[in-house]
């Protein structure tokens, strides 16, 4: 059995190997946020544009501040003043942080390590020439690129491209993703569940993995588990780049997902990974649509959106895709599991002593929402490991929306 890190690495092939990002739209900067970048972002003159100054305090010539020197003050320089007049030999001038350095001085001497008697400044150590101020296009020059095409835009990605003047941008458009979940047992979240039935957390939970990942969900609600409702709602979902199931792909006698795809055309790329949960899911391409049917629990749901989706909608939105961050922690307590497939347990990691240490939370498997309510990350145990002590040192899978 395939993996979960075979299985990404086919979903990353196969996803280059049939789609490209969709084009690029001109959106407003403060509408970005989450797109991926389709153009090169210059800056339109030299950063800082001005010898900048980093601290309140005052402007000097380095040669004239040795220990205990005596300047007398000429005036002071706020943020935003117009600079011109150089600094006159054997004098200082107040400046704040943020303001333009005259001409001239080539330190800032921090208040702090001043004494003032009216205009008479006494300076407590020597100065350093170059002290306390970023030089004009120290952090970059005129028509310099500081933003690629296939980033993601975060919010320092926004803050350079808002310092440079760039009020729009080109970004590819957000790949749309179809969402139906199958299931005779499954009610909308509004109407009001019989004794024996569930509500859709599945179809939330994947909308909002979704609109995490960079993509446009498009929700198609739930299909029951018979041929004709499943195939009438998939061949709606085949009119979007991706269509995301949940549900119906493992052996019982009403999964039908993969056989309704398979008579609509699907080829399949593979249709279970060596995981637990989420070991029946399945990623394929029906016609023009990338398909991935994930396993009904609601654990097993997530965990398989983040393991195989996740890349798929990298690709999709222009980006690379994200290695998996996986982090190193401490376990807590021992933990059992039996062996063969790498195991992906709801978790918590506290920083206790600065630290990371990762504790298994109790859960009554991959169908307890409230346990998944708790986590912040996920334990990976490896396929070969049974017994692990605590204080063993572990991998953890955070969460892409909490950590
Ligand atoms: P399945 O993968 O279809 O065998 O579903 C496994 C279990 O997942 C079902 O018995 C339900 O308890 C749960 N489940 C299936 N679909 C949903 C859904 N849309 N929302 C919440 N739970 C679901
Ligand atoms: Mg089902």
């Amino acid at each position: 059995m395939l993996s979960f890190s075979d299985a990404r690495q086919l979903v990353v092939s196969q996803t280059r190997a049939h789609f490209r990002p969709r084009l690029a739209i001109s959106q407003p900067i403060n509408d970005a946020l989450g797109h991926v970048l389709a153009q090169d972002v210059r800056t339109d003159r030299e950063y800082p544009p001005f010898h900048r100054s980093t601290r309140d305090g005052y402007a000097v010539r380095a040669g004239e501040v040795t220990a205990r020197a005596t300047l007398r003050c000429e005036g002071e320089i706020k943020a935003g003043d117009t600079v011109t007049q150089s600094l006159s030999p054997g004098t200082c001038v107040q400046i704040m942080t943020g303001a333009a350095v005259p001409p001239g001085a080539d330190a800032v001497v921090m208040i702090e390590f001043t004494h003032r008697d009216g205009h008479k400044v006494t300076f407590d150590r020597p100065a350093q020439p170059g002290q306390n101020i970023v030089a004009q296009g120290s952090e970059a020059g005129a028509g310099e690129v500081v933003l690629v095409p296939g980033l993601r835009l975060g919010f320092a990605e926004l803050a350079i491209a808002a310092q440079v003047g760039a009020a729009a941008l080109q970004c590819h458009k957000k790949p749309r993703v179809a969402v139906l979940s199958t299931g005779d047992e499954v009610v909308a979240v509004n109407e009001t569940p019989g004794p024996f039935h569930i509500r859709n957390s599945n179809s939330v939970s994947l909308s909002a993995q979704i609109r995490l990942a960079g993509g446009e969900p498009v929700l198609l609600g739930n299909a029951l588990d018979r041929v004709d409702d499943l195939s009438a709602k998939i061949e709606t979902g085949l009119r979007e780049e991706v269509l995301v199931l949940s549900g119906g792909v493992s052996m019982g006698k009403y999964d039908l997902v993969e056989s309704v795809l398979k008579g609509l055309g699907a080829e399949f790329f593979f249709d279970s990974v060596a995981i637990r949960p989420g070991k029946p899911a399945v990623f394929g391409r029906c016609r023009h649509t990338l398909v991935f049917g994930l396993p009904g629990n609601p654990v097993s749901t997530m965990v398989t959106f983040q393991l195989f989706v996740v890349p798929a909608l990298d690709i999709l939105s222009g980006s690379a895709p994200h290695p998996l961050p996986l982090l190193e922690a401490t376990l807590a307590e021992p933990v059992k599991e039996k062996s063969g497939l790498t195991h992906f347990l709801p978790a918590r990691v506290d920083w206790p002593d600065g630290t990371p240490r990762a504790h298994a939370l109790r859960w009554q498997g991959s169908g307890d929402i409230a346990a998944l309510a708790q986590t912040n990350c996920f334990l990976v145990i490896p396929a070969d490991r049974q017994d692990i002590a605590a204080g063993e040192r572990v991998s953890v899978l955070p969460r892409f929306d909490v950590l």
